[in-house]
């Protein structure tokens, strides 16, 4: 396997501190050493190496912006650089890293009781617990305020019915965070979340077979059948739709970096195998059209570099709005959509393989467009901020 060479066209890492490029490096040689020779093999089999989740929680990758608990407090730069080499490697190891710290940790953190935050965050930060986030229904996607999945308050808790899908993680989760509406009504404000622990009777998850997309990634079904949860399985500080969006834009601003990665990783693998396959007596590097095609990856990688890079610096103001991070993630992830399909020509026959990257990345970037907001769900939030007129509402 040929070294990897992150392209920096308008030196970037000049706007990063040491410290950040610290975390970033770090990381990018886990993947490098510990990742790649392995990711092949799992996509063959559809696995995921969960015997690695220690060493990301020692490398900071799980929450890393959440204070205290065990937590690193980054800043944002530092938490999208890691998004960015994880999904280096591939689009399920960072998949795995968002479930974990930006959707279940960020979910117990932001709404949680000090004693659910105790209890929890300490171990998942260290990858010795792993979490879930169960907010997809059947028939609920890109609606989740419809959602039918309900927590009926009895005399001894909460009990859960309904039907969650999916769900990352869901099979493994020691915790997942499920949201539900509590009583009979559809106010969205209604919907809490709830902390429902492995082997609870009535949680039954089950692996969603036959994916060819994210293949690295153990996504599931969840059956919620007369599931008992204690009191305090509640979320406290959780109301309405509001809060499980709330941790999705914490997840989606992580995916408009780690698009980026997969990207970087696509154009990589073509510039380096364009300079040394040779066609009609030459490398095709030197034919114009497939430089043509180099320039246009390199290009759209830099501007989506820069919007990732603002708005994580808006991130840390206080300041990113939620159609700020739509529109980084809409573009950085259709951005990489089009670097791997690029990259996978530029590699011809030797693209198909998944010894190489382009067409792994292809597949699972897929998945990145649907999920956290579809491309177009991200598309009608930015029509939305711009016209004021809401595309959602009848
Ligand atoms: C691999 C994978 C992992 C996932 N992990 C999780 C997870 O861990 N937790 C979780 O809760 N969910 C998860 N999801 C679910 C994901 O968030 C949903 O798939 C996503 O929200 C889209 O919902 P849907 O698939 O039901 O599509 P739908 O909502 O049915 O959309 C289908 C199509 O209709 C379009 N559409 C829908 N509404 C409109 C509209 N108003 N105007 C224009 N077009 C519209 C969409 O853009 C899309 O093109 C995951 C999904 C995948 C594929």
């Amino acid at each position: 396997m040929s070294v990897f060479q992150a392209p920096d066209f308008l030196e970037l890492d000049e706007l990063i501190t040491p410290e950040q490029k610290e975390v970033r490096d770090h990381i990018r040689a886990f993947v490098t050493d510990r990742f790649l020779p392995v990711v092949a093999q799992h996509y063959r089999e559809g696995t995921f190496p969960l015997e690695l989740a220690g060493e990301l929680g020692g490398l900071g990758a799980f929450g890393p912006t959440i204070r205290g608990y065990g937590c690193r407090g980054m800043g944002n730069v530092a938490a999208g650089l890691i998004m960015q080499e994880l999904e280096r490697g591939d689009s399920g190891l960072r998949t795995f890293a968002s479930v974990q710290g930006s959707l279940a940790m960020t979910a117990i953190d932001l709404f949680g009781s000090e004693e659910q935050k105790a209890r929890w965050l300490p171990p998942m930060s260290r990858g010795e617990m792993l979490g879930a986030f169960a907010l997809t229904e059947p028939d609920f996607g890109s609606n989740p305020a419809g959602m039918q999945c309900r927590a009926r308050e009895g005399s001894d808790g909460y009990v859960l019915n309904g039907a969650k899908k999916w769900i990352g993680n869901a099979t493994v989760a020691d915790v997942v965070v499920v949201w539900a509406r509590v009583g009979e009504g559809i106010d969205p404000q209604a919907i809490r979340g709830f902390l429902v622990e492995k082997g609870t009777a009535g949680f039954k998850p089950s692996l969603i077979d036959g994916k060819l997309s994210l293949r690295v990634s153990l996504t599931a079904s969840i059956e919620f059948t007369d599931c008992l949860v204690p009191v305090d399985a509640l979320l406290p500080k959780s109301h309405g739709l509001r809060s499980p969006l709330e941790c999705l834009n914490h997840a989606r601003f992580g995916i408009a970096w780690g698009a980026i990665g997969a990207a970087m990783a696509c154009y990589d693998e073509a510039r380096q195998y364009s300079l040394h396959r040779q066609q009609f007596g030459k490398p095709i590097a030197s034919f114009q059209l497939v430089q043509a095609k180099l320039v246009a990856m390199l290009t759209e990688i830099t501007k989506a570099q820069l919007l990732a890079l603002r708005v994580a610096q808006l991130k840390d103001a206080g300041r990113a709005k939620h159609y700020h991070i739509s529109m980084a993630k809409m573009n950085n992830v259709a951005m990489a959509i089009e670097c791997a399909q690029t990259a996978r020509d530029i590699l011809g026959a030797e693209g198909i393989l998944d010894t190489r990257a382009c067409m792994r990345h292809m597949c699972n970037l897929e998945s990145v467009k649907t999920y956290e907001g579809t491309e177009d769900i991200h598309r009608l939030i930015l029509g939305q901020q711009i016209t004021g007129i809401s595309s959602f509402s009848g």
